[in-house]
């Protein structure tokens, strides 16, 4: 007992991080790595590791070495709101390796990573209709069909053949569009499961048509949404019938401000970080907006945008294997 109590003057345990224990990999890790730059909003915490896979192989090989921590992937990052704490574990971001686009008849395949502007260029120079939603969606294509992101009438499921993913052991899984669960703004996987590749199909269609289609997309998403600001698009979805940003003006919460977070003028379903925000001043508002449309109109908004993380500095997760 008096040993022990002498001892803890002079000894000191050593801290342990998570990255003591991260495989050795061909990709790049990264501790404590900021995420605010990883994101639309530009705010959150950083994460506890950061991993970026060399390749399919380096990501799977990952995978299969590490168990029971947590893991995130990160898209573009233009649908999420990291927490100030950051993300405790392991946060997955697919790097260059995995942006990529082939065109296969009517078909054209796409690395996970691949931006979708990118997406829908090439189905234009293809002569391919029905991917020209995609030019008004920020964002990568892996991202994109966890969100089962659309717009104008159209979304990811309609478009969509076929998946390549990686499970949380590594395994890697081809899946066909009836394979997945497509919902408003969510397609069901498996936790932890990965897309890596994704199979999107169209139909040929004359050039100036398509070009067309695309220009009046763009024209609208001028006209009604705020351009150059940081912001995550939507936060909340659509209730059955209804519009998210109908029933937040009605709740007079346009221009709404909350630390350096601002409900956007333009669109009121749109929160804007005019340039010092917070995550928490983000959620804050958000919290807020839901709280005056229940008062004004009984209907409980709920979260478009994908919160992450912690809002207390982050504890690690490492609990031993
Ligand atoms: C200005 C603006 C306008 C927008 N307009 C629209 C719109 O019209 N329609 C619309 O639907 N959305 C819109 N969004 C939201 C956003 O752009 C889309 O949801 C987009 O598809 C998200 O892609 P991302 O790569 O940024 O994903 P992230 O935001 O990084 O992630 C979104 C989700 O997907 C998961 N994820 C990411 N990559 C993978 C992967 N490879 N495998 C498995 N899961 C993954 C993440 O864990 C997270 O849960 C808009 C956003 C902004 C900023």
């Amino acid at each position: 007992m008096f040993f022990d109590f002498l001892s803890s003057f002079f000894y000191k345990k050593p801290q342990t991080h998570l990255m003591d224990f991260m495989p050795n990999v061909r990709g790049e890790l990264k501790k404590d790595f900021p995420l605010a730059k990883q994101t639309w909003f530009g705010v959150g915490g950083p994460a506890e590791v950061f991993f970026i896979p060399k390749d399919k192989d380096d990501l799977a090989f990952f995978l299969s070495s590490i168990q029971n921590i947590p893991l995130t992937i990160l898209g573009c990052g233009s649908n999420v709101l990291i927490r100030d704490g950051g993300i405790p574990g392991v946060v997955i971001k697919l790097g260059k390796e995995f942006s990529y686009i082939k065109v296969d008849g009517n078909d054209i395949i796409c690395g996970a990573a691949t931006r979708n502007g990118e997406i829908a260029k090439t189905a234009l120079d293809a002569g391919l209709t029905g991917l020209e939603f995609l030019t008004g969606i920020p964002g990568n294509i892996g991202g994109s069909t966890k969100m089962n992101a659309g717009a104008n009438g159209s979304d990811i499921s309609k478009i969509i053949k076929s998946a390549v993913m990686i499970d949380n052991f590594g395994i890697q899984h081809i899946l066909g569009k009836d394979d997945f669960i497509f919902n408003y703004r969510d397609t069901t996987i498996p936790i932890g499961w990965i897309f890596t590749e994704i199979t999107l199909t169209g139909i040929p269609e004359e050039k100036t048509k398509i070009a067309e289609t695309m220009n009046n997309i763009r024209a609208q998403r001028l006209e009604t949404q705020p351009t150059n600001v940081k912001t995550a698009g939507s936060t909340f979805r659509n209730p059955e019938g209804l519009s998210a940003w109908k029933l937040i003006d009605k709740a007079g919460c346009r221009g709404m401000h909350l630390g350096g977070a601002m409900v956007s003028e333009k669109h009121c379903n749109f929160i804007i970080n005019t340039g010092n925000a917070t995550a928490n001043d983000i959620e804050q508002l958000g919290e807020n907006i839901r709280l005056k449309v229940m008062e004004t109109s009984g209907i409980d908004l709920k979260w478009e945008i994908r919160k992450m993380g912690v809002k207390a500095p982050a504890q690690s997760s490492f609990g031993g294997r």
